[in-house]
């Protein structure tokens, strides 16, 4: 075991007694290099994080712009700083023509679920929530009360009371959203479940189950917005815009941010009774929103989004294999089914372990599917590069 290694286990917390270990030194596109310079394809991008590829040039250069200006002023909210301005007018355009016009900075994504929570509390004056079975929504207390997932939650209970749960995309289930519930709290397309995507008409329905009943929508895009599945946002495929819209991960370039959107008079209860109805003292730190703003620029100017679909039908092309079930997904968010986890895990270990030729790759599974292979690169990834990733693969398969 080198040094590092020994630290790692001593010092670092550590939540399972396997964590992957990779020792990097460097990390550049979509690229991964270990201490002894050997390359690792990241497709799986931090989980669903570097949507731009490691380092982007235009991102590491928003940063450094920004290091020279300033760093953290103040708690979130008081000043006006020009990272967060700007970055706050962009993201509302792209969300133009709804009413999502007003934006809260967080650090991450559960801590934006958790604003966003508190927003339809109050906005609403009701306390229950929906969310679907096997959804991940963030590891606080009240995220984690949402997750529909006993296995994670059993051992911190007491969580909050009065969530009920409902299978994502069964129209059935949408009767259980009544005139008590603040807000349904659910992701366009169920990413932990193993990527499963709804119908059209579920989103339709369930917004306007919402309208009928009284209770707020709020999307979770943590892992599907920013492009990842096909269009800037994920729920722009399905004809539908929430109450709510959070956003994290990929938003930062892989600078820590996170955000939840909405219309200014939702967003305006945090003003009053009592007021400083949320705080954070890092949100929307200068450098990430600099980061993110970098971010979303290259998204949009390179049409990753419109390309993700290209790649992911791609991908889907290429991995064909009597090993594999199938693939499921929208854009550059795919789960490739095999037979269960047994069948999965060596293929998982080897990609990332002895790769064909030196050609390392590096996936993962899900928490609620763990007979699926994660794949979601980087946005920014080549057809040659795709190729690459899957014959490693498939040579792995055979
Ligand atoms: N929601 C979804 C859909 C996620 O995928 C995640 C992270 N995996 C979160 C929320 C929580 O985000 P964070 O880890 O930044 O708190």
């Amino acid at each position: 075991m080198t040094n590092r290694q020994q630290l790692f286990y001593d010092h670092l917390a550590q939540t399972s007694d396997f964590p992957l270990a990779l020792d990097i030194a460097r990390a550049e596109g979509i690229y991964l290099y270990g201490q002894n310079g050997e390359r690792y394809v990241d497709f799986i991008s931090g989980i669903a994080v570097s949507n731009v590829g490691h380092r982007h040039p235009k991102v590491l250069e928003a940063i450094q712009n920004q290091l020279d200006k300033y760093l953290h002023l103040m708690v979130y909210g008081e000043y006006i700083e020009t990272p967060q301005v700007k970055l706050a007018e962009v993201l509302v355009q792209t969300l133009s023509g709804s009413k999502l016009d007003n934006v809260y900075f967080t650090n991450s994504g559960t801590e934006a679920i958790e604003g966003a929570m508190k927003l339809a509390k109050r906005f609403t004056g009701r306390s229950q929530f929906v969310s679907c079975f096997n959804a991940y929504h963030g590891a606080t207390q009240g995220a984690l009360s949402l997750a529909g997932a006993a296995f994670f939650q059993q051992n911190y209970r007491p969580l909050l009371p009065g969530i009920r749960h409902i299978r994502h995309g069964v129209l059935e289930d949408l009767e259980k959203i009544s005139c008590r519930t603040a807000a349904v709290v659910i992701e366009v397309i169920a990413a932990e479940a193993g990527v499963r995507v709804p119908s059209i008409d579920y989103h339709q329905a369930l917004r306007q189950r919402c309208d009928a009943v009284g209770a707020l929508l709020i999307y979770d895009e943590i892992q599907t917005g920013f492009g990842r599945t096909g269009s800037f946002w994920a729920f722009e495929q399905f004809g539908t815009v929430p109450d709510v819209l959070v956003a994290a991960k990929g938003m930062g370039g892989g600078m820590p941010i996170g955000a939840f959107v909405a219309s200014k008079e939702i967003m305006s209860v945090f003003k009053h009774n009592p007021i400083l109805g949320h705080i954070t003292t890092f949100g929307g730190h200068p450098v990430s929103c600099a980061a993110s703003l970098a971010t979303l620029a290259i998204i949009q100017n390179q049409y990753l989004a419109q390309a993700a679909n290209a790649k992911g039908a791609l991908i889907k092309s290429l991995l064909v294999h009597p090993k594999i079930k199938e693939i499921r997904g929208q854009g550059l968010l795919l789960a490739v089914e095999f037979e269960n986890f047994d069948t999965l895990k060596p293929i998982i270990d080897r990609a990332i372990h002895q790769g064909a030729e030196g050609e390392r790759v590096i996936t993962d599974w899900f928490l609620f599917c763990n007979n699926s292979m994660r794949i979601a690169p980087p946005l920014t990834i080549t057809e040659t590069e795709i190729k690459a990733a899957c014959a490693v693969i498939l040579q792995i398969l055979n």
